[in-house]
């Protein structure tokens, strides 16, 4: 059977043509980038045109793009740079129980200071404004970060970005947004939006593993995670030369209609497995990822033996974030949205990868059907 991809949130296929374009900075353009001889110049003038594009697509300045190994470096910098920054001042922290692990496990870190607030969230994964105010209330006159989302990995819900940052700068508090999924699906305007930190990935949008970018607006000031004089001394080591061009060419290709067309094979496909099998969607069906579907299947489903299933039939989906799925814990964000364990351990990400058709979604489906029959039956 021919392979059918449907993890894309957990890596998308690098951009057509990257090996020729990477070849020659492994074979003939290696040198660092730092070095003042021609050979690094040109190199860093390479680092640079990325820098400019990561800015004009997000309607930022170059000066407040900085490259690191990818969104948990970006993470971590944020949260800790913010505590570190704030060492002899009263700190706040405000995130949700839906973030990341990057965050939820940077947080955990017994060494900050900052007072650590969790705000609730819906059964949609939506952020209640009536808890973020609250908190807010409560951190009044000390400085403080909140960190959510743009787009969450596992159900795919997509926050009201702008409205956030209105009530957090009500407060003269910072935002940090993770939008390592959200980034390269729907346009971002950190201006109009009003961010103050951003996160992004490039292995998420056609890029390669281990590189990602943080944004940091100017006059926004968080300590480095990573001490050197790279990034314009603050984020040491040397730049990730292929991670970077491999990034530049994502971005050069991130196509925006191909979001729509993802949303109809999306809705297609929910529709379906709804119907063929009765399959409860979780996360948000009008704010949501266009590449999104999180399902709970009905009694005895596994989604796991489900997924392991699919493997053998060539088809490839998640039980939740890549990041999470070697570990046998049931999904914290699921769980957070008030989902039991038992429903969580019966549930299934599918996220679409660009080239998806509507032929190999009957196919997945079908196969899907006939699978969780087997299951049921067992
Ligand atoms: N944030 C989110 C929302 C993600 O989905 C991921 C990747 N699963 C990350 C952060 C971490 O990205 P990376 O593995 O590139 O560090």
């Amino acid at each position: 059977m021919e392979k059918i991809y449907l993890d894309a949130a957990s890596s998308s296929k690098p951009v057509q043509g990257l090996s020729d374009i990477i070849k020659p900075h492994i074979e003939t353009n290696w040198q660092n980038p730092s070095a003042i001889y021609q050979d690094g110049k040109r190199i860093r003038e390479k680092i640079e045109d990325v820098r400019e594009k990561v800015a004009l697509r997000i309607n930022a300045k170059t000066s407040e793009i900085y490259f690191t190994s990818g969104a948990s470096e970006s993470n971590n910098w944020v949260i800790r740079g913010f505590d570190d920054a704030n060492y002899y001042k009263d700190s706040v922290i405000i995130t949700t129980p839906i973030e990341h692990s990057s965050i939820i496990e940077a947080i955990s870190n017994p060494v900050l200071r900052s007072e650590i607030h969790f705000c609730k969230v819906d059964s949609y994964g939506f952020i209640d404004f009536n808890s973020l105010k609250s908190l807010l209330e409560l951190s009044k006159g000390k400085n403080i970060l909140v960190s959510v989302s743009m787009a969450n990995n596992e159900i795919g819900t997509m926050q009201n970005i702008n409205q956030i940052s209105e009530l957090v700068h009500s407060y003269n508090g910072v935002l940090h947004t993770d939008a390592t999924q959200a980034f390269g699906h729907i346009p971002i305007d950190v201006e109009e939006l009003e961010i103050d930190l951003m996160s992004a990935s490039a292995q998420k949008m056609g890029g390669l593993k281990g590189t990602g970018f943080l944004y940091k607006k100017k006059g926004i000031s968080i300590a480095p995670l990573i001490y050197g004089k790279q990034e314009n001394n603050n984020r040491g080591g040397t730049e990730n030369v292929i991670g970077i061009i491999a990034l530049g060419e994502a971005i050069k290709n991130i196509n925006y209609f191909k979001s729509a067309e993802l949303v109809h094979a999306r809705n297609y496909m929910m529709q379906e497995l709804q119907g063929k099998l009765n399959c409860k969607i979780n996360g948000s069906t009008m704010q949501r990822l266009s590449n999104n579907i999180n399902v709970t299947f009905p009694q005895k489903i596994s989604g796991e033996a489900l997924l392991h299933m699919l493997e053998t039939s060539n088809i490839y989906i998640s039980t939740g974030s890549a990041c999470n799925s070697s570990s046998i814990e049931s999904s914290y964000v699921l769980n957070a949205i008030g989902l039991t364990e038992e429903e969580a351990a019966r549930t299934i990400r599918i996220t679409l990868p660009d080239d998806i058709t509507i032929s190999k979604i009957d196919v997945a489906v079908a196969e899907i059907v006939k699978l969780a029959k087997c299951l049921e039956v067992t």
